[in-house]
């Protein structure tokens, strides 16, 4: 059983977020936001907001934080978040994290725990450009830790896998890169405030994932 329900997922892209996110959420009936997820959906849809983000996104840069603190306050409105959400990627600046802060107030809701995954760069690396995104649900696999069982076909959905664009090497590198400057601060900030956890993501996720719920009893 878990009691912390209201959480924030913090770390590198390639940490894992994203996988626990979403093995917790279903099992746990949680809302996953994943403002990556949104972002690529808005994007797929030609919407006003994914024409805005688009660029950003494909080359690895961070949306503007307005636009993407607008995105999650509207989205915590939604009645799936009432028994609890996992932000996944956000927030990813001070500024962002202080929009949260804001937002939430006005719905009468705060963060029960900052979920810190850490790992070491260079695994990170190998992490990202090895892995395959699903094109219908987003789940993730890799060709190296944990490929699919049957090539380019998801195995939650049967959709088709592919490599995201920012995946590639330079990209990937370059998201590392903008992670440390404008997402690390964060660790301190959350620190300071005692909502920190930290989870060692350099783990399999059949171990990576007790030790998560551990952390949220
Ligand atoms: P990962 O966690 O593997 O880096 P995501 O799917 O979370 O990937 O994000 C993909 C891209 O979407 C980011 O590189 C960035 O361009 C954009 N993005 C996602 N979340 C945010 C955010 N909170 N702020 C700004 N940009 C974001
Ligand atoms: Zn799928």
């Amino acid at each position: 059983m878990i009691t912390k329900k209201n959480l924030i997922f913090l770390g590198a892209p390639g940490a894992g977020k994203g996988t626990l996110a979403q093995i917790l959420c279903e099992k746990e009936k949680l809302a996953h936001i994943s403002t990556g997820d949104i972002l690529r959906a808005e994007i797929a849809k030609g919407s006003e907001l994914g024409k805005k983000a688009k660029h950003y996104v494909t080359t690895g840069g961070l949306v503007p934080d307005e636009i993407v603190a607008e995105m999650v306050a509207s989205r915590l409105t939604q009645p799936d978040c009432k028994p609890g959400f996992a932000l996944d990627g956000f927030p990813r600046t001070i500024p962002q994290a202080e929009l949260l802060d804001k937002a939430l107030a006005k719905i009468a809701k705060k963060i029960d725990a900052v979920v810190y995954f850490h790992a070491g760069e260079e695994l990170l690396i190998s992490r990202l450009t090895a892995r395959l995104t699903c094109k219908k649900c987003g789940s993730n696999f890799n060709r190296i830790y944990s490929p699919p069982a049957k090539e380019g076909v998801c195995d939650r959905c049967g959709g088709e896998l592919y490599q995201r664009p920012d995946d590639s090497l330079e990209t990937a590198k370059n998201r590392l890169k903008l992670y440390n400057e404008q997402t690390a601060p964060l660790i301190p900030y959350y620190r300071s405030k005692g909502m920190l956890s930290q989870l060692d993501a350099s783990m399999s996720k059949d171990k990576s994932y007790p030790a998560l719920l551990a952390l949220l009893k």
